[in-house]
């Protein structure tokens, strides 16, 4: 096992140095979807004979999201110390729920290095969670609990008025997976209109909690978007926080990948008001570059955050001396008692690169973006579809093409073609009702010639299916 598990080592390392020379993506063969119809195994076999399984009908066939030309969703790219610090996480296997161990006191350390990378107080909390849509879920239940005035663990929200959040039109998908999720009701999470660079409209905002007011609504939270999904848009957080303090609400920012660009000091300014956040969900699989699942919430309140979620039992005493004892138990801190110790690769990638080179990084994706856009922007036969705030760019082939019925079907197309052909995976999404290839780059191995050879190939690929018609 030892000697397989040096090969196994070995063989990803060879994967990671040769990404570049396969395709991105394959679209995969019947047998491999077949493959995976097989019955339970009644009696295993070797090891080997599986690992080789493995790399046959598993290795090849990913997502893709290594390599230097995956810019689709938002998704992180995964590093060397990521890998290396999952496997020692897993052999290791300490339970993080809570007790006066070493990997306890290390989540510890993380977190007081989050709150220090967006400048949160040092009294606020945190806990490391699966990702964004995790932490915002956190982050809301916190809310309802701070907010909702009245005591929701003992009555939940029998008799209640309705609990109302708000945030931008643009908000992503978790959130009202969170709401719906909290019984809050998606009716009751009011988005609100955007202007023409897609940020949220105060004036909209204000006059929308006022009329709720009226109508006998409770408002208790507003969401602020540092980083939208589609566009990568940043509400004016400043305002919101303010606008959050008059008003008595609960102020979340998503931040999912947006926030992490408050590490670069050049682009922190795009982000004032940040650290105003009353809870603060960001991903560290993103634009942090760990290997999935890592995301955390940030709380101002560690109060208000310990009381939504914890419960002692006689069977989890908290002791003050023994395995019981140690620093405050993160499970006291969301819904998970057992949480595996994926704070190792966020700590050993901080030690290793420390944090300036990751905002180097991060800055140097913005001028990735920025450099994308005016590419785009400069072709007479390409259209950009949004301003870029961040790292997200939203554009089309249109060949001068003066047909715009016909354009979405003709950048559909090309889109499965970049994927199918293992050229370059952009996303989608719709700007204003017209489908756009979307590109979030969070890729620390792409270079500025990835680029270029995408906006080559969509020209090619385009002329190719115009031609075809
Ligand atoms: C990705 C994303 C999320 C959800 O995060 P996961 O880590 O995928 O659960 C939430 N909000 C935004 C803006 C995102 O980009």
């Amino acid at each position: 096992m030892r000697a397989l598990g040096h090969r196994m080592l070995d063989d990803l390392f060879d994967h990671i140095e040769t990404l570049r020379d396969r395709p991105v993506w394959e679209p995969l063969p019947d047998e491999i979807i077949e493959r995976f119809q097989l019955p339970l195994p009644r009696d295993g076999k070797s090891l080997g004979q599986v690992y080789e399984d493995f790399q046959q009908n598993v290795m090849k066939y990913s997502t893709g999201n290594l390599h230097p030309r995956f810019w689709g969703w938002v998704m992180g790219n995964g590093t060397p110390v990521g890998l290396l610090a999952d496997m020692l996480a897993s052999g290791l296997n300490p339970n993080m729920g809570g007790g006066e161990t070493a990997p306890n006191h290390l989540e510890h350390q993380v977190l007081k290095w989050c709150r220090e990378m967006f400048e949160f107080p040092a009294g606020a909390s945190g806990v490391l969670v699966s990702g964004g849509s995790m932490a915002n879920l956190l982050g809301l239940a916190v809310g309802r609990h701070a907010r909702s005035g009245f005591d929701i663990r003992s009555n939940g929200l029998i008799g209640a008025p309705p609990l109302v959040f708000y945030g931008s039109s643009e908000m992503h998908s978790s959130l009202q997976k969170g709401i719906e999720l909290l019984g809050l009701g998606s009716n009751h999470l009011r988005p609100i209109p955007v202007d023409d660079h897609f940020h949220l409209d105060m004036r909209a905002l204000a006059s929308s909690v006022a009329q709720d007011r009226q109508a006998g609504f409770k408002p208790i939270g507003v969401i602020g978007c540092a980083g939208t999904v589609n566009t990568g848009a940043i509400d004016p957080l400043e305002e919101l926080a303010e606008f959050a303090r008059s008003q008595e609400l609960w102020f979340h920012i998503d931040g999912a990948f947006g926030a992490l660009a408050y590490l670069s000091p050049t682009l922190r300014p795009r982000l004032v008001g940040l650290p105003k956040a009353d809870s603060l969900a960001f991903d560290l699989h993103k634009w942090f570059y760990l290997p999935f699942e890592i995301g955390c919430v940030l709380v101002r309140d560690e109060e208000v955050h310990r009381h939504a979620f914890a419960l002692h039992p006689d069977y989890l005493q908290h002791a003050t001396r023994g395995l019981a004892g140690g620093p405050p138990w993160l499970s006291d801190y969301s819904l998970q008692l057992t949480r595996g110790f994926r704070a190792l690769k966020a700590w050993m990638a901080l030690e290793t690169h420390g944090v300036d080179l990751i905002a180097r990084m991060i800055r140097k994706n913005v001028q990735q973006a920025e450099y994308l856009a005016e590419v785009v922007q400069e072709a007479p036969d390409f259209e950009l579809l949004a301003p870029v705030d961040l790292n997200v760019v939203c554009f089309r082939f249109t060949g001068g093409s003066p047909d715009p019925a016909s354009i979405d079907d003709l950048n559909e197309e090309i889109l499965f073609r970049l994927q199918e052909s293992g050229a370059a995976v952009p996303s989608s999404t719709k700007i204003n009702g017209e489908f756009a290839l979307r590109c979030a780059i969070t890729n620390h191995r792409s270079q500025r010639e990835d680029f270029d050879f995408l906006v080559a190939e969509t020209r090619r690929l385009g002329k190719k299916v115009l031609a075809e018609a």
